[in-house]
Parts: C-alpha cells; structure tokens; sequence
C-alpha cells in the first residue's frame, strides 16, 4: 500500500479544518486535508458570531472572508407574540470585534478551504479517512479515495475536524450521550420578499413559537435578497404532523402569525432539508496522536449561532498546543486545549438549558432591563463565552439568579 508522511494531518475540510490548516502552515508544518465531499457543497451554520472574526483573522482568512461579499451582521433579533426584543454586537461588555457575517456555507466553507490551500495545505476532495492507529509520538491514518487506491498516511498528528462525521469518535468508541434531549430541525433557503418595517437584515433573527416554549425559528437573511429560514422543536413535535417536509415547515410557521406575515411573499424554491439528533459530546476531546475540534468533538444546539465559533476557537487553541509540541516543549492537551475549550462551551450550554427553560426569554424580553447586564449578555451572543471578565462566562449558574429576579 502506499504510503506518505505529513506533519498533520486533519480530517474535514470544513471551518475548524481550515482555519487549523491555515494556523499550522503559517508555523510552517506540511498540512494535509482530507475532505470527503468535493466542494461547495451545502452545509448548515450560516450566521457567525463576531468573536470568529478573531480566529479568521489569525489564520490570515479574513480578507478572503471580506471580499467574499456575505451579508454584514451586527446583531441578533428575538420576537415573542407581539414583542421584540434586539442586541447590538457592537455595544458589548467584551472587547473585540462587534460585526460578521451572514453565510451560504456552501461558499464560505470554500472560500476557507481555498484559503487554506493558498496558504500551501494539500485539501484531498473525495477521500475520506477510514482508520485510525497512535503510534507514539505520532499516528497512521488510512485514507480511502472515493475513486482509486485506498493509502496510509504517517503523520505527526491527527485532528479531527470531520464535524457531524465524528471519525475518531466512532472509530475510537468515544462518543458520549449530549444530555439534551433529542430535537430536529427543518430548514431551507427562499427568496424572502421581506418588505415588513423594521426587518434588519443585519442582524439574524430568532422567533418563538406562540404556544411551544421551546419551538423557535431562525431567519438568516443573505446579501442577494435570499435567507435561510429554519425550525427546531423535539424530534416528536414533527412527527405528529403529516406531509412532506415543506409542508410540515409551512404548517408550523403558519401557527408564528408574525412571521408568517413577513414571509407571505417568499418564494418556497429550493428543497426542505431535515437534521435530527445533532446534539453530541464525547468522552475526551483528546488521546495519543489526536485531537478532536468542533463539531467533531461536542456539539450543542444551535439557538445562539455558536457552532462555528467554537469550532474556530478550537482550531486555535490546538494549533498553539501543537506548535508547543513541534518546538520539543512538554504539552498538556487536558489544561491548554480541552479545559480551556470546554470552558466557553459550557458557558454557551448554560445559556441553552436557559432558552428551552424559557427563563432566558424571560431575561431578554424583561420590560425594564438593565443595560449594564444585556452589554454582558450581548457579549456572548456575540461570542465571547472565553472572556472570564465578564460575569455570566466566570459563573454561567449566575444566569439562574437572573432567571429568578425577571421571571414574569
Ligand atoms: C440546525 C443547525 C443549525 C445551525 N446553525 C448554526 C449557525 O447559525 N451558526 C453557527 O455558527 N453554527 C450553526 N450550526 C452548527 C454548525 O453547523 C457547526 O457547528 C459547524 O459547521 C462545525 O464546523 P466543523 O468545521 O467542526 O464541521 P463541519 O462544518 O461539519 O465540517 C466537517 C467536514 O468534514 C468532512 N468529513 C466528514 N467525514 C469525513 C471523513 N470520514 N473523511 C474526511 N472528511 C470527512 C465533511 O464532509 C465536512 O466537510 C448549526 C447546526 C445545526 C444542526
């Protein structure tokens, strides 16, 4: 069998895969990418969060992100019954950047995968990585091309990015049960014919439904008149309705009467998609030879838009640990890469339990907030779920006082 030797090798050309290759090549390691799908092609996570910017802009993306021409993003937008309720990133408790985009991941994934090429990463399209062995201090991963000759690769490390694949978890029987129950989303992109006043563009927006706490729709408009449109409810809250997939998507947006109305005009052009049981958590993000970035490793809910970011923040973390590592330094993958991480997940998982519990809602849509506390929730809806300085990331429980003092 042929055989090949790299410095790393990384699994999944998607962000997390990207944005690592970008980091490792500019510490000048060999990169190689292997990427199952030929892109573009579509995938889901299409609003950002600003604190990504952060990690694009240390891969050296950003320009590549810039003339791309997404839809500019400064805010999210939440509307319950009549009430609306919107957070502008820019005024924020946490320092950095307050803007972003919104993206046809189809296009960004491969603008990021360009990038990274450009930057000298070899991204293999249509090969997928089928076994995993750790030979200490490095691994040998087996590659099967979707045409042509399986090969083993001898590479000093693995990340997997592989993100809904989970190749090292399945492969290495590491995958663990999320905690959250098991919901599903319907989706698809329309070309919107939003003419209601006071529609942002800009910012994403997060409808809830009337009757069903923890139904909720997002709107993600892009910058050629077209936006993704999107619900998610438990797994049973679908399967209790008949039709096809449009259909059921159209029979629950019909029971929102606001954002129905906003809606009236779309066109319904492109097909239905459905995702079940996204949510997953593994039993260490890390192991002889590997690590496990983004999605690969945990994945949450995708109410506050935080997949992408965390996805790029692990990229970042990992990339200093193994830079470490290259220069003969000792490394401690638990403290420098998955404490750290999962840190701001769980401030990000605090937040979700509090959205399906209904007491987050009860927070933003408090008729006299302070404006002291939504610049820290601001924050992390922005993303910064990592800067410790703010009160609700060093003690996420916190928000459950919060919850008790605006609970209506
Ligand atoms: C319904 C829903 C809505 C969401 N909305 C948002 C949002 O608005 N904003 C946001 O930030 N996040 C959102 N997310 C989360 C977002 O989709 C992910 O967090 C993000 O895509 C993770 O990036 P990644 O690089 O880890 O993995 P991915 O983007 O999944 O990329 C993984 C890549 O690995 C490749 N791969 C898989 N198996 C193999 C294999 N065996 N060999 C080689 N390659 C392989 C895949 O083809 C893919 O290209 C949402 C998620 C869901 C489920």
């Amino acid at each position: 069998m042929h055989e090949e030797v790299v410095d790393v090798l990384i699994i999944g050309a998607g962000p997390a895969g990207a944005v690592a290759a970008g980091l490792l090549r500019k510490q000048g390691r060999s990169v190689l990418v292997i990427e199952k799908e030929q892109f573009p092609r579509f995938s889901i996570g299409e609003s950002l969060l600003p604190q990504s910017m952060t990690y694009l802009e240390e891969a050296g993306f950003l320009r590549d992100v810039v003339e791309a021409g997404f839809q500019y993003k400064n805010g999210a937008c939440f509307a319950r019954g009549e009430r609306t309720t919107s957070f502008d990133f820019r005024d924020k408790f946490s320092a950095g950047w307050g803007t972003t985009y919104q993206v046809q991941r189809a296009q960004f994934d491969d603008v990021l995968a360009r990038a990274a090429a450009r930057c000298g990463a070899e991204v293999r399209y249509r090969h997928q990585v089928v076994a995993f062995q750790a030979v200490p201090p490095g691994a040998w991963v087996a590659v099967a091309p979707l045409e042509g000759h399986a090969y083993r690769v001898k590479a000093g490390f693995v990340l997997d990015a592989s993100g809904f694949g989970r190749v090292l978890s399945r492969l290495l029987d590491l995958e663990t049960p999320s905690g959250f129950p098991l919901r599903t989303a319907y989706f698809t992109h329309v070309e919107d014919r939003i003419t209601t006043p006071g529609f942002d563009r800009n910012k994403i927006l997060i409808t809830t439904h009337p009757d069903h706490v923890d139904v909720w729709f997002w709107t993600i408009p892009f910058s050629n008149g077209r936006a993704s449109l999107g619900v998610v409810a438990r797994s049973e809250f679908f399967e209790a309705r008949e039709g096809s997939a449009l259909e059921r998507l159209q029979s629950i947006l019909s029971e929102a009467p606001h954002l129905a109305a906003s809606l009236k005009d779309a066109r319904w052009d492109t097909p239905v998609r459905s995702l079940a049981g996204y949510a997953a958590n593994v039993k260490a993000l890390w192991g002889e030879g590997f690590a496990l970035l983004g999605n690969a490793g945990e994945f949450l809910d995708p109410v506050f838009s935080s997949g992408v970011t965390i996805a790029l923040k692990s990229a970042s973390l990992a990339a200093a640990v193994l830079a470490r590592r290259f220069a003969g330094e000792p490394v401690n993958w638990q403290s420098e890469y998955a404490d750290p991480l999962r840190a701001g997940v769980n401030t990000f998982r605090a937040f979700v339990e509090s959205w399906y519990g209904g007491g987050f809602q009860d927070i933003i849509f408090h008729p006299s907030p302070s404006p002291d506390i939504r610049r820290m929730i601001a924050a992390i809806l922005a993303g910064y779920a990592w800067d410790r300085g703010n009160p609700y990331v060093a003690d996420p429980h916190r928000l459950g006082i919060l919850e008790q003092v605006c609970a209506p």
